[in-house]
């Protein structure tokens, strides 16, 4: 747990898929980014916490960045598109053979099967937390001396993807959304924030203005860009 800026706590990535996690502390407001993929994962950020989260904000419906949830307790802000995933989530067999069984059937990949037997051993159980505040496009989140402005995005990793710029540390969280093929609609929507540190899903390091550039306009992902 390392702290980035004035209000924001950063958890790095780990295995087996676990993604970045932050907490935005306010004077009257804990918020914390993505929820982790276990109760183990969620349990390592709140830990370090002085005080536990008032609530938990999605950056899409993804199991590694939900399933945490549970352990917070507080209230879950998503977007309407991520609380309608969640249902789905919720309807899974989430046994070793309902997970086999969609890698047989080509709805998940084999790493996806294994990253989730890993961080919850069978017998498993699995406690997929519902919204309780649902947005449509944007949400403003006031803390207390910071706010947290969670915008929808989507992109090719998940149409649900959301971001949050938080103000004014200027740290913007981007969960997985440049993870797949970065369109300039997305370029745009990111740069549009004007950010000084960034913060993604999986990625080891914390990263500034200029090597967030260069991943916006690596040729790797904008061969895809219409
Ligand atoms: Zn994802």
């Amino acid at each position: 747990m390392e702290q980035i800026s004035e209000h924001v706590w950063w958890l790095p990535p780990g295995p087996p898929d676990r993604p970045s996690l932050c907490a935005v502390v306010g004077e009257r407001r804990t918020l914390m980014l993505d929820a982790g993929a276990s109760r183990a994962h969620a349990r390592l950020l709140l830990d370090a916490l002085p005080r536990r989260p008032d609530a938990v904000v999605y950056t899409h419906s993804h199991w590694d960045h939900v399933l945490g949830a549970v352990e917070v307790g507080g209230l879950v802000i998503a977007h309407a598109l991520t609380a309608e995933r969640l249902r789905e989530l919720a309807a899974c067999d989430w046994t070793d053979d309902g997970l086999d069984a969609r890698v047989a059937a080509g709805l998940s990949s084999p790493q996806h099967a294994e990253n989730v037997k890993e961080e919850l051993p069978s017998p498993r159980t699995v406690e997929v937390m519902p919204a309780d505040i649902v947005f449509a496009d944007r949400i403003d989140i006031e803390l207390g001396g910071v706010t947290a402005r969670v915008r929808h995005v989507g992109g090719a990793h998940a149409d649900d993807s959301c971001v949050v710029f938080v103000d004014p540390d200027g740290v913007l969280f981007l969960g997985d959304a440049l993870c797949d093929a970065i369109d300039e609609r997305l370029r745009t929507a990111v740069r549009s924030f004007g950010a000084r540190l960034h913060v993604e899903g999986h990625h080891e390091a914390v990263t500034s203005a200029a090597e967030l550039e260069e991943v916006l306009t690596d040729p790797s992902t904008a061969e895809n860009a219409p």
